[in-house]
């Protein structure tokens, strides 16, 4: 069979992914991504999967029917990843850009667990599965967040394998916190705003001070936070004992204030 190109193109942006290329291919063309996969002879359960990996065959034959050169579909798929890098990038949507997803746009770095606002447009990106007026995060905590992010982002970028462990450890900590369980990869990207928001600006904290430390800075430390310290600190002795005296002073500090001493 020879394949002739469909009746209409469109030219891929920047950093755009290669299954939302094909929605805006198959819009401008009329038909569904699937029927448009169908015409061109490829048959695929989730076209989200060849953002990862894809092979010639359906690069040329997706660049035949686009009109475009099979190496430009090809640069529209993830380049091969740490792992590290693979772990923070989602296999399928969870943010998006409000405003350049409007006009049919689905960009790469939008799957990235560090991605926080549009580089294209530099609006905040937002969870696709949140309810809207949901949590609400104050602008100080999107603030730390955006910065626990820059940090994640250079973590990855330098490939500094202490740095990505002080970033994950403060995600562990953050977790607990909030009770949220699972992978810590996942609660970067987690479907709940409130929980991605808090662990990045957990990250952010801990490059300040190490989390330990931050923690027994903190005049508010309670049993629950203790309880966020065991679980992430678990490992290491020498610190729990640390943050033990700590509380035993607070609850000191609390029950006499006017003992209170200053660390
Ligand atoms: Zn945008």
């Amino acid at each position: 069979m020879t394949l002739r190109p469909l009746p209409k193109t469109v030219a891929p942006v920047p950093d755009e992914l290669l299954s939302g290329w094909l929605i805006r291919l198959a819009t401008i063309n009329y038909c569904e991504v699937d029927e448009l996969l169908a015409h061109i002879g490829i048959s695929v359960r989730h076209p989200a999967t060849f953002d990862f990996e894809v092979d010639m065959a359906t690069l040329e034959k997706i660049a035949i029917a686009a009109r475009l050169d099979p190496k430009t579909v090809g640069s529209l798929v993830f380049p091969p990843m740490s792992q590290a890098e693979a772990l923070l990038t989602a296999q399928f949507p969870f943010q998006s850009c409000p405003d350049c997803s409007r006009q049919g746009l689905a960009l790469r770095h939008w799957r990235r667990a560090w991605a926080f606002d549009c580089q294209i447009c530099g609006t905040r990106l937002l969870s696709i599965f949140a309810i809207p007026h949901g949590e609400l995060a104050s602008e100080k905590l999107l603030h730390r967040a955006r910065r626990g992010a820059g940090h994640l982002e250079l973590a990855i970028a330098s490939n500094s394998a202490a740095h990505l462990r002080r970033a994950m450890r403060a995600v562990t900590f953050a977790m607990a916190l909030q009770t949220v369980r699972g992978d810590k990869a996942f609660a970067l990207q987690h479907p709940r705003p409130g929980v991605r928001i808090f662990c990045l600006a957990a990250i952010a904290a801990a490059q300040a001070h190490p989390l330990i430390k931050a923690a027994m800075f903190s005049r508010s430390i309670d049993g629950f936070a203790r309880a966020a310290l065991l679980r992430t600190y678990g490992k290491e002795p020498r610190l729990l004992a640390a943050v033990d005296q700590i509380v035993k002073r607070n609850l000191r500090s609390a029950l006499l204030p006017e003992a209170e001493s200053h660390i």
